[in-house]
């Protein structure tokens, strides 16, 4: 027994960086941690080993508390089928919800976005998450983000939540270059298809994002959001 587990402590695969900072002398599967911690995002070396010593510690139920967390979120979250924020069924809990003004579609890059413009309690419409941004230079096109099918809700009212026609289209994308040029796009696609569009008021700061907005900026930006007409308004810094 004992030998079997020195065994696989040696012959286990060491990952370059982990290895490189003299790690080899963790069991296997602490290094196979300490690497699953350090590929997440905003989380280095000494903030992997942490983590991995904090699960070492904690007891059993609570450690695997944790696994069946990461296992469940990523067998039951999907995106809703209309507007591609994240649901546990075929729609997330804003499309399905019968209160809200299905004819009123705040477009914004990300989910958490969302999350951030839902918290401000000030939007009664719906959404519609582009999953991403035109970004030409590193070959994000339309086909690259949700954009056709924010085009056939408006063209199909049976494609928005509840049938009911799409009668204005919010922009709230970041303001920045590639998030004024997404609105720039869409606005002229969205008007097109005979919907208004109107943007959200700067009271965001230019280069800023949403998700780190606080909540009163957010929700004055969404009560005086602007009409798009033929063009984009040049930012006022
Ligand atoms: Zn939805």
């Amino acid at each position: 027994m004992a030998s079997r587990t020195r065994d696989s402590v040696r012959s286990a695969p060491a990952s370059g960086s982990i290895e490189s900072e003299g790690s080899s002398a963790y069991p296997a599967s602490v290094n196979r941690l300490i690497a699953e911690f350090a590929r997440l995002p905003g989380i280095g070396r000494r903030s992997a080993e942490r983590l991995a010593f904090h699960i070492l510690k904690s007891d059993a139920p609570d450690a695997l508390r944790l696994a069946e967390a990461v296992q469940d979120v990523k067998r039951s979250v999907r995106h809703c089928s209309i507007c591609f924020n994240f649901a546990e069924s075929d729609l997330c809990s804003i499309c399905a919800d019968p209160r809200r003004d299905r004819s009123l579609v705040l477009v914004v890059e990300q989910p958490r976005d969302l999350i951030a413009l839902e918290q401000t309690g000030m939007y009664r419409g719906v959404y519609h998450v582009l999953l991403g941004r035109l970004n030409p230079l590193e070959g994000i096109t339309p086909a690259e983000i949700t954009a056709a099918d924010l085009f056939r809700r408006i063209e199909q009212p049976a494609r928005n939540c509840g049938g009911e026609p799409v009668r204005e289209v919010i922009l709230g994308l970041n303001p920045n270059l590639e998030g004024d040029g997404t609105a720039l796009y869409l606005s002229g696609e969205v008007r097109r298809r005979g919907a208004a569009v109107s943007r959200l008021a700067r009271g965001l700061p230019a280069g800023s994002q949403l998700e780190f907005a606080s909540k009163a900026v957010l929700a004055d930006a969404i009560e005086g959001r602007q009409p798009v007409t033929d063009r984009i308004p040049p930012r006022v810094t």
